[in-house]
């Protein structure tokens, strides 16, 4: 029996399997060495008030420029930093580094400006995790309350209790939190009331069917009043047309953010964009 169980293990181990299997061990060691050699690269994406259609702040967004295969998405390595607990590493970078962008545009006279930065899971349950935040805000010495972290409903909810004691602990400090993809998970309003977010950002899925449909447009309508109920902030994420935009403003969402204003762009760029708008 034994001897079958192995036989059977080892035919369904294919070869694609095996490929695939290769392809991500190959990826791992390749990020050990992205983060000595500094191949990551933060992205900033405005996020534009929409009473005052100035930008009020950037999310960062982070790019693997590597040395052989190019410019490599989130979404292909940050599952694997991830599942490897490199993404600690690599989000302190990230916010460091955002931080450190922020408190150079405060310099450069923009007062108000915020920061959002994605937080995985094993980064926000890292016990380490309020401390380093707190270090980082010391070293770059930018204004805590234009901190925002994005944590996303799963990460919220798997733990209800240390998400509530750790966004407290950093409340205090000064910062704020976001919570990412509204709508794509649980999304229950009944939890909404219970963590201690400041803003939501509306999921893309619901800005690409909202023109022309009605049902989706009193869909998007109701989140937004009951979170303005709960004090909440609305972001809309993923606007790419001028008619969502103004579907927005008719549900007085707070905030957008989408390819209609720009695309995620490295910090020179951003910065262009920023006094080309701002300063108009
Ligand atoms: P997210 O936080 O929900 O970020 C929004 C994603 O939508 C970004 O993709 C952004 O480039 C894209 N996007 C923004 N506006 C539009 C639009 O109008 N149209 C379309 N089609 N897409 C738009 P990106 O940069 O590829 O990031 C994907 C995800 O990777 C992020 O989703 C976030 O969950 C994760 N991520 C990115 N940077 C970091 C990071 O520094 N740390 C962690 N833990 N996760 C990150
Ligand atoms: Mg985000
Ligand atoms: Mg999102
Ligand atoms: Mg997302």
């Amino acid at each position: 029996a034994a001897k079958d169980s192995g036989k059977n293990t080892y035919s369904y181990f294919n070869d694609s399997m095996k490929a695939k299997l290769m392809e991500k061990i190959q990826l791992q060691s390749e990020l050990r060495k992205a983060i000595e050699n500094e191949e990551f690269v933060v992205y900033y994406q405005p996020q534009v008030d929409l009473k005052t259609d100035k930008i009020v702040g950037f999310e960062a967004l982070l790019r693997w420029m590597h040395p052989a295969k190019g410019l490599i998405m989130p979404n292909e390595f940050i599952p694997i930093a991830e599942e490897t607990g490199l993404i600690v590493q690599i989000g302190t970078r990230v916010l460091k580094e955002a931080c450190k962008q922020l408190k150079f545009w405060e310099e450069e006279g923009f007062h108000k400006l915020s920061i959002a930065v994605n937080i995985s899971a094993r980064q926000f349950k890292d016990l380490e995790f309020v401390n380093t935040i707190g270090a980082i805000l010391e070293e770059t010495n930018m204004q805590p309350n234009h901190l925002d972290l994005e944590i996303t409903e799963t990460i919220a909810l798997s733990d209800l209790e240390y998400t509530v004691k750790t966004i407290d602990k950093l409340e205090k400090m000064g910062v704020s939190f976001s919570l990412d993809d509204f709508g794509t998970g649980y999304s229950s309003m009944n939890y909404l009331k219970s963590l201690p977010v400041h803003n939501i950002k509306i999921d893309k899925s619901f800005l690409d069917t909202v023109v022309d449909n009605i049902p989706e447009q009193k869909i998007v309508e109701t989140i937004i009043s009951l979170a303005h109920s709960l004090n909440l902030v609305v972001i809309a994420e993923g606007v790419e047309q001028h008619k969502q935009e103004i579907f927005l403003k008719s549900v007085n969402c707070n905030k957008a953010q989408g390819y209609f204003y720009s695309e995620p762009v490295p910090k020179e760029e951003a910065g262009s964009i920023l006094r080309n708008i701002n300063l108009m």
